[in-house]
């Protein structure tokens, strides 16, 4: 079983996976230097030991310390090829929202948040499947677009995944549903399928973590919501 800890980060759950070797899973937002070092302290952990820092995707609540994590930890960014831009300018994508939900909650981001954050440079470009066998992990990173066309999820072999925005709790009930912002509907409800046959704990950067069921209900819903709209 992998090591699973969540650091509530801001606005953003980011996580540390640790089997044979430790790796980050994204950075949260509006974090300080000194809590992060305070959090590494508090878990006895060394950040150098960090081997991987992995963006899930080119949005600012993921990737906004990565300039400065980097450089702690001596560890490599990986992300998708498509969120090459955004590292490179600290600077968000357009972001559509798919729902109401999505609309509200733009608006609150909007009112919430700087547009610019740290540059910084990845070092590993994916677009296909990745194995971290090399970074002492079990797990391969699959690409899952439909939240964002750069949107990564890590599959454990333990049966866990990290799935980025992908599914989250409602900011506004707490229920989980799959992401508010999209820029490709079809690809977002097909990446879900994808990881509910894959995975049967599922960690959000958005609370969480849900089980299978939950998703599986999730999914069940938009199905409803679909071939309602297609009978009118
Ligand atoms: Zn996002």
């Amino acid at each position: 079983m992998s090591k699973i800890t969540t650091l509530k980060l801001g606005f953003s759950n980011a996580f540390l996976v640790q089997e044979e070797g430790l790796i980050l899973v994204d950075t949260g937002i509006n974090v300080s230097e000194d809590k992060y070092l305070k959090i590494f302290a508090d878990l006895q952990l060394d950040p150098r030991t960090i081997s991987l820092l992995l963006i899930t995707h080119g949005h600012n609540d993921h990737f906004a310390h990565a300039k400065w994590l980097k450089e702690l930890t001596g560890a490599p960014i990986l992300c998708h090829k498509k969120a090459l831009q955004a590292l490179r300018t600290g600077q968000n994508p357009e972001i559509r929202a798919r729902n109401q939900l999505g609309r509200n909650a733009l608006r609150r981001i909007r009112l919430a948040q700087p547009k610019n954050y740290q540059p910084v440079e990845p070092d590993v470009l994916v677009d296909r499947e990745y194995d971290l066998t090399p970074y002492g992990i079990k797990g391969q990173v699959i690409p899952t677009p439909g939240h964002s066309e750069c949107s990564l999820s890590l599959v454990l072999e333990s049966g866990e995944a990290l799935v980025g925005d992908l599914i989250i709790s409602s900011p506004f009930t707490g229920r989980p549903c799959l992401a508010y912002f999209t820029d490709d509907e079809e690809a977002l409800l097909a990446s879900a399928e994808k990881l509910s046959k894959l995975a049967n704990v599922f960690y959000s950067a958005h609370g969480g973590p849900f089980t299978r069921e939950q998703v599986l209900n999730i999914l069940q819903r938009e199905h409803e919501k679909k071939s309602l709209a297609s009978n009118q």
